[in-house]
């Protein structure tokens, strides 16, 4: 499966994970684009929903199992 990658535009990093949701995001909700955090220097951006739903499955598996009952 091919994940479209991106690039932080501040610090070149490719890690992010998923920022919390504003208002202001709906915007870019409409044109299918998730606020996302830059793991290496907490830029905020903007990724494409398939990006986010990567991450959010990541996270999932990440959090999911043994840590919560
Ligand atoms: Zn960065």
């Amino acid at each position: 499966m091919v994940v479209a990658t991106m690039v932080c535009p501040s610090c070149k990093a490719t890690e992010f994970r998923l920022s919390g949701l504003r208002f202001r995001d709906l915007e870019h909700l409409a044109v299918l684009q998730y606020p996302v955090r830059c793991r290496s220097c907490h830029h905020r951006t903007y990724g494409s929903l398939l990006l986010a739903l990567v991450l959010f499955q990541l996270r999932r598996h990440h959090f999911g199992g043994k840590e919560t009952a």
